[in-house]
């Protein structure tokens, strides 16, 4: 039996009672929304849910009504509180059958290691009518595939090792072959420096008006500390024609944006500035105060990020400012630790230092103490020494948790330098 409409919208549900406490998160619900849009088949809505029969068969009979696919995930095993099967059977009234084969699949996995297969592993093996079992290579617990009025429900193993390999091998072709033509095309860009309500006021009337248009392309903008992230997607048949009209959007948005625009395609700043340092031969160093080696870290993440980063201190106090920098006592006394002049010297002296193109200096407050009047907390200073010794600066007054102003301070700095470089073509060519 086929399903005479395209399937084009899914509900994943997860179940497991360890999912609903404080240390175990639903990742497979990530995992299966990127694979199911890549099939064209939107997610809608997810759920998590414990080891409950009677919450399970509530919340997957509304799935049911509201989508063309539901995933089941987890809940497959041989005990007691494994009820995905026994429940998804009862609710669609299905009579289940042993399968002998599975049975003895699941015998011969257990005999390899010298092992009986105790008796409870027989409930893995009930399958219910019409169902097409899916072999677990990695697991016992066999997936099923389940075509039931027009829609289709699909009961994977909870462990992501097992779920992803029997997701890509044995759901995914047959989900795509009922999911019509139409595919779901994303692009990204990524911006910093603006507030979101900036962003959203240079680009609302533009990416409003691709609502109207058929097929619409919707815009959703999502704003981290530093980051803010414009996403488009477009649902098409014609993947040519869906590419061209995100790119045109796309550049469309570039321009009302203009330099507050790092990336095209969703690779994060610290990628970004080392491509830009590695294809022009420059070379970068960083004195670090409040942000503790963050800066590097995140430049350092990067393959192949030594050939562009030379060194770093982190001079957390000032005598370490003083002894490894060159920051005189007396700059720091007569404008304290955080401030303009404090940030040039750290980002004078790790240049001079290193002989690094770019030398940086980042001193702050990263809360939640140590604020004052003058200097409240998310008070950051940041110094970028370039080729030509000339220094930029700029105090920062940053919002959010110590990490999220961490976080922040390194964006902003890294953003300082790649703008010297892109504005600036003839001052890097040293
Ligand atoms: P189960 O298939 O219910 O026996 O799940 C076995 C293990 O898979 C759990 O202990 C979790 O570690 C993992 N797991 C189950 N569901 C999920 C999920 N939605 N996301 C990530 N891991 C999961
Ligand atoms: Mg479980």
């Amino acid at each position: 039996m086929t399903a005479d409409r395209p399937l084009r919208t899914a509900e994943v549900i997860a179940v497991g009672s360890e999912l609903l406490g404080s240390t175990r998160l639903d990742t497979n619900s990530l995992y299966l929304s990127e694979k199911l849009a890549a099939l064209g088949i939107e997610l809608r809505a997810k759920a998590v849910v414990g080891d409950s029969r009677d919450d399970l068969a509530k919340i997957f009979r509304q799935a049911l009504d509201r989508v063309d696919v539901v995933v089941l995930t987890g809940g497959l095993g041989p005990t007691d509180d494994d009820v995905t099967r026994d429940v998804v059977g009862s609710v669609l009234n299905l009579p289940f059958t042993e399968d002998a084969s599975i049975v003895e699949w699941i015998e011969q996995r257990f005999s390899r290691r010298g092992m009986h297969m105790p008796e409870v592993n027989r409930r893995q093996a009930m399958v219910p009518r019409g169902a097409i079992v899916l072999d677990n290579p990695n697991g016992t617990a066999p997936g099923l595939f389940i075509e039931h009025e027009g829609k289709v429900v699909v009961l994977l193993p909870g462990p992501p090792r097992e779920l992803q390999p029997m997701f890509e091998r044995l759901v995914a072709g047959p989900l795509g072959s009922r999911s019509g033509s139409e595919r779901i095309y994303n692009t990204v860009l990524l911006t910093t420096g603006r507030g979101e309500s900036h962003i959203e006021e240079a680009i609302q009337p533009i990416y409003s008006t691709w609502r109207e248009e058929t097929p619409p392309i919707e815009t959703t903008i999502l704003a981290t500390p530093g980051q803010i992230e414009v996403h488009l997607s477009l649902r098409s048949d014609d993947p040519v024609k869906a590419k061209a009209r995100l790119t045109s959007a796309r550049e469309a948005l570039v321009a009302a944006l203009g330099e507050a625009v790092f990336s095209l395609d969703g690779r994060p700043m610290e990628q970004i500035l080392g491509e830009l340092l590695r294809d022009r031969g420059l070379t970068i160093s960083a004195a670090e105060s409040c942000t503790g080696g963050l800066f590097l870290s995140r430049l350092t993440d990067v393959p192949g990020s030594s050939a562009y980063v030379l060194s770093g201190v982190v001079a957390y106090s000032n005598r370490a400012k003083t002894d490894f920098l060159g920051v005189s006592p007396d700059l720091i006394a007569a404008h304290g630790a955080v401030s303009e002049p404090v940030a040039v010297a750290m980002a004078d002296g790790i240049r001079s230092k290193t002989g690094a193109s770019f030398g940086i200096g980042i001193t702050g407050i990263a809360g939640p103490d140590g604020g004052t009047p003058e200097k409240p907390v998310g008070t950051v200073a940041i110094a970028v020494v370039g080729p030509d010794g000339a220094a930029k600066v700029r105090t920062l007054l940053l919002a959010g948790s110590r990490s999220m102003i961490k976080f922040w301070a390194t964006q902003a700095a890294m953003d300082v330098v790649r703008k010297m470089i892109v504005r600036d073509e003839a001052v890097c060519r040293h």
